[in-house]
């Protein structure tokens, strides 16, 4: 099985991606981490992709491409994907289409996380991220304790392109080049809509109905 995470930033794709991680022994494919991978090594490329993701664009669909065919090439990783924030344009979409046939396999249901524009960014603002484990809390409705997490406070931090205008922006970026692919998705019958206002329990519980239903 290969999931879709689909959604506009902060509408939950990642604490789902890694919930689902843990119960099903899947892998998480997050392109907005490899790239913060990349920004962490500080090289040329990494300040270039930086300076992108801090005006709320996207980085050059030639790259992302590149960072999915090295994934999918690997056997290891086989039918056990969930992409989170990937794909972002159609010609991506279109891409992993290819790629996944190529490798034999093939994408099992895209989910998608409705949340409105203003919720997003209140939630974004109040993000956090933890260094060590990956885990993203949110200061308000779901802050980390003793019995959600296991490292040291020193390590929650929040994104450098969390802030409210790069927020504005990764907004607009997504309405107009992300959004489309949903009717790609729709017309492959692989899409279900889930109200990402939900709890994040209650979110968890429709993805499981449908990985059940496939
Ligand atoms: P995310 O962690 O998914 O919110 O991604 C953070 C930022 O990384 C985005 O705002 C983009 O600048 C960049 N990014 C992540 N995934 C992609 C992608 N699939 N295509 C292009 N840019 C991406």
């Amino acid at each position: 099985m290969n999931i879709v995470l689909f959604g506009p930033p902060g509408a939950g794709k990642g604490t789902q991606a890694y919930k689902l991680v843990k119960e099903l022994k899947m892998i998480k494919i997050s392109t907005g981490d490899l790239l913060r991978e990349e920004v962490e090594k500080k090289t040329t490329l990494g300040q270039k992709i930086k300076s992108i993701i801090d005006k709320g664009l996207l980085v050059s669909d030639q790259m992302i491409n590149d960072l999915i065919e090295k994934i999918l090439s690997n056997h290891n990783y086989a039918n056990k994907l969930i992409f989170d924030g990937y794909p972002r344009t159609i010609d991506q979409a279109k891409n992993l289409d290819y790629l996944l046939k190529e490798n034999n396999q093939k994408i099992s249901c895209v989910l998608s996380l409705n949340v409105d524009k203003e919720s997003v960014i209140k939630r974004i603002l109040s993000r956090q991220i933890c260094l060590k484990c990956g885990h993203i809390f949110n200061k308000f409705s779901n802050p980390s304790n003793k019995e959600n997490h296991k490292c040291d406070l020193k390590y929650l931090n929040t994104r450098s392109d969390d802030n409210e205008n790069t927020i504005r922006h990764r907004f607009e970026t997504y309405t107009k080049e992300t959004f489309p692919i949903l009717d790609y998705y729709r017309s492959q019958n692989l899409l279900h809509e889930i109200d990402g206002m939900l709890e994040i329990n209650e979110i968890l519980e429709e993805i499981r109905a449908i990985i059940h239903s496939l």
